[in-house]
């Protein structure tokens, strides 16, 4: 889970820092939320799960297209076990959301949830928004359809980055990785590939 707290007694005036500021584009408060919230703090939590590899509804396959760089579909829905992570996680995240707001004091937080009304607008109420309020329908870092170990019979890439029983291919990025892991991947894919590189030079 992401969490960023945002308070700012001139929203305007600060819209420019907390756009650098904030952790990236998922973590930002809206100028509409900043606005009228000058004597509160805002949370803004993202929290990511990830989806659960025996689903054989999920596949990744030829598709025939002659462009070698899209010639596969992916399709992947969520399973039963995904949609009790999913559950998890939104409680989860109400949990971290009270207990941010009742700085371990234990007491019962006043908490305001925002509702999204649409068109960059929306506004506060003391209920949980609803599931449909706070679910994004998206996947992100999808990674290891190349998952890499020593085993032949169970992974695809060797240790040595070639496919097994596949000389002179190397193969690096998240494609390699054995479970997807969860935010930002893009350093560990950087490490991967400076590995490689080392050991090709
Ligand atoms: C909108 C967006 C925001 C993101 N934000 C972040 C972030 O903030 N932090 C973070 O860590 N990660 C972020 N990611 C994820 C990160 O960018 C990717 O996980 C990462 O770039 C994947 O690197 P890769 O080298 O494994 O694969 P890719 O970058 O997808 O590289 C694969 C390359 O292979 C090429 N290719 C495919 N098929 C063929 C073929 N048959 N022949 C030859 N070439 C082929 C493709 O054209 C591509 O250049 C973001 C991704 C997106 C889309």
């Amino acid at each position: 889970m992401q969490a960023s707290a945002f308070a700012s007694s001139h929203p305007e005036q600060d819209a420019a820092a907390i756009a650098y500021e904030a952790p990236d584009a998922a973590a930002v408060a809206s100028p509409a939320q900043l606005r009228g919230s000058e004597d509160y703090v805002l949370f803004v939590c993202a929290t990511l799960g990830e989806v659960c590899e025996q689903n054989e509804a999920n596949w990744i396959r030829l598709n025939g297209d002659h462009d070698p760089t899209a010639n596969i579909t992916l399709q992947l829905q969520t399973g039963p076990l995904d949609e009790r992570l999913w559950d998890v996680l939104d409680e989860a995240t109400y949990q971290t959301i009270a207990a941010l707001a009742s700085r371990g004091t234990g007491l019962t937080p006043e908490i305001e949830y925002w509702v999204d009304a649409g068109q960059s607008e929306g506004y506060w109420q003391a209920e949980r928004p609803s599931r449909q309020q706070i679910r994004l329908p998206i996947i992100v870092h999808e990674a290891s359809p190349l998952w890499i170990g020593a085993d032949p019979s169970t992974s695809v890439v060797g240790l040595d980055y070639r496919p097994h029983g596949v000389r002179n291919v190397y193969v690096t990025g998240g494609a390699l990785f054995p479970t997807s892991g969860s935010w930002n991947p893009t350093l560990t894919m950087c490490g991967l590939a400076q590995d490689l590189a080392d050991r090709l030079g």
